[in-house]
């Protein structure tokens, strides 16, 4: 039986190990999911939601551990990564109101109904940036609608989703919840199984794999891809309030996070009061261990996540962007703040998710060209706007799933993206229902 490792990114020292899962094995995984999934579905949604419920409760017996093993296996601060371990707890109850809401019949008059009925059983695969909160998201609607789940968690964070798995275990019914470790291939093997869902949270490129993969049976899919999000500061913007935003929302999570800001275009007007305010706020972000008081961005989650951020600041260096804070080469594990001016369109920086803790900074003397610009990418996560009169008809504009005036996209409703950033989205009532099949009933 092969093992999966999890390391700590800081020092690359084991921390613990789990059994990875074989195809033989999925086979196996997915006869118990068919068969729980059966009754489950007999069940009323108050049952379910009850039930569900229930393992939440349980599951708060382990939070500061979930919080722990997020920290250790990603290198999030502690701070950061018990807010992540809470979240999912404590907001489940409400979380299962909502979905709970989404899914009643609606009578269609003449006699007819239509009705929210379970797929069958659904594969959540989940990335490691937020190991408990994507897989959450994407498996609490997925067992509220009648479904049950096989999790295949990031190989890099397998420890979290194991504690998480068998402590909701110890209350949900035998073969609802079941879990597949290893890598793209055990993915792989998942999404080719006797499945009826992926609910995906990762990158661009295992999207499309998927997708292609699941076209041979139809499987439905949730598409949650990358991003590379544009940001428009306009010259009538309050330009303390952009700062606040655009180096919040680049070092968060150390930068990788799917929403982070990738790209900034500044009218230029505004544009050395903005940088230099930007580096003033950037300096004081402590680099460091995630048990450390005062450290606010972590090591980057590993070697190849690290040598592309390096590769894309050397790439904007060689092409004659300037560094106003921080430099074009690191050591593992850690990217300092790094603040770079003077992108153009055919830097990496502009072009690609770089998903590190770097502000990168155009200037634009016309707003049409920054629209250009922040659109012309196939990614269409979340897109921001600052500015005063115009910047909601600037907002308008941006190809986004979800755009923010002032703010960051996405402070309610569905988690959406546009273009080849997702397909199909979770959250919302519209979002909840893509975990069910639609049936219309006429007696
Ligand atoms: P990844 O695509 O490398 O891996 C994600 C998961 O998919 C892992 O569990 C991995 O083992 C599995 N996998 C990889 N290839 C597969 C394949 N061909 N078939 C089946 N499974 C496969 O992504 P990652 O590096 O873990 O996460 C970072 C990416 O996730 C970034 O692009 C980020 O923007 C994106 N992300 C998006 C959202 C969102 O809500 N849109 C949220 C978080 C992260």
């Amino acid at each position: 039986m092969s093992v999966l490792i999890s390391y700590d990114p800081i020092d690359n020292k084991a921390i613990g190990k789990v059994s990875t899962t074989s195809e033989q094995q999925i086979a196996i995984l997915v006869k118990k999911a068919k068969s729980a999934q059966k009754n489950w579905a007999t069940q009323s949604l108050i049952e379910r939601q009850q039930q569900i419920v229930a393992a939440y409760k349980h599951l708060g017996t382990v939070q500061e551990s979930l919080g722990l093993l997020i920290s250790q296996e990603m290198g999030k601060d502690f701070r950061r990564a018990s807010y992540e371990a809470g979240g999912a707890v404590q907001n489940a109850q409400y979380f299962c109101q909502e979905i709970a809401a989404s899914l009643q019949s609606e009578s269609l008059g003449h006699g007819s109904e239509l009705q929210y009925r379970a797929l069958g059983i659904v594969a959540v695969i989940s990335p490691w940036n937020y190991p408990l909160a994507m897989a959450n998201n994407l498996l609490l609607p997925a067992l509220m609608a009648g479904n049950s789940v096989i999790l295949k968690p990031s190989e890099e964070t397998p420890l979290v989703a194991d504690l998480f798995v068998k402590t909701l275990n110890e209350v949900l019914p035998d073969g609802l919840l079941q879990i597949a470790h290893g890598g793209a291939d055990t993915g792989k093997a998942l999404v080719n199984s006797d499945i009826n869902m992926v609910a995906f949270t990762g990158s661009l490129a295992a999207g499309k794999h998927i997708m292609s993969s699941a076209a041979s049976s139809l499987k439905r899919l949730v598409m949650e891809l990358g991003g590379n999000d544009p940001m428009i500061v306009m010259a009538s913007a309050d330009i303390d309030k952009a700062v606040q935003f655009a180096v919040a929302s680049s070092f968060e999570n150390a930068g990788q996070m799917c929403t982070s800001t990738e790209r900034i275009y500044v009218d230029e007007r505004i544009a050395d009061e903005f940088e230099q305010k930007v580096v003033a706020l950037a300096s004081r972000y402590q680099v460091g261990a995630w048990d450390k008081p005062g450290v606010n961005i972590g090591p980057i989650v590993n070697a190849k996540q690290h040598r592309k951020i390096v590769a894309h600041l050397k790439d904007a260096e060689l092409k004659g962007a300037r560094f106003l804070l921080g430099h074009a080469d690191y050591q593992l594990p850690f990217i300092q703040p790094t603040v770079v001016a003077n992108i153009t369109a055919d830097m990496l920086l502009e072009q690609d998710e770089t998903f590190g803790p770097v502000v990168a900074i155009s200037r634009f003397n016309d707003i049409s060209q920054a629209i250009e610009r922040a659109n012309d990418s196939p990614y269409g996560l979340s897109a921001s706007v600052f500015g005063g009169v115009g910047a909601a008809g600037i907002a308008e504009q941006m190809e986004a799933g979800m755009v923010g005036v002032n703010q960051g996209g996405g402070g309610a409703g569905p988690w959406v993206g546009a273009k080849q950033s997702g397909f199909g989205f979770h959250g919302g009532a519209a979002g909840h229902r893509q975990f069910a099949q639609v049936r219309v009933l006429s007696k």
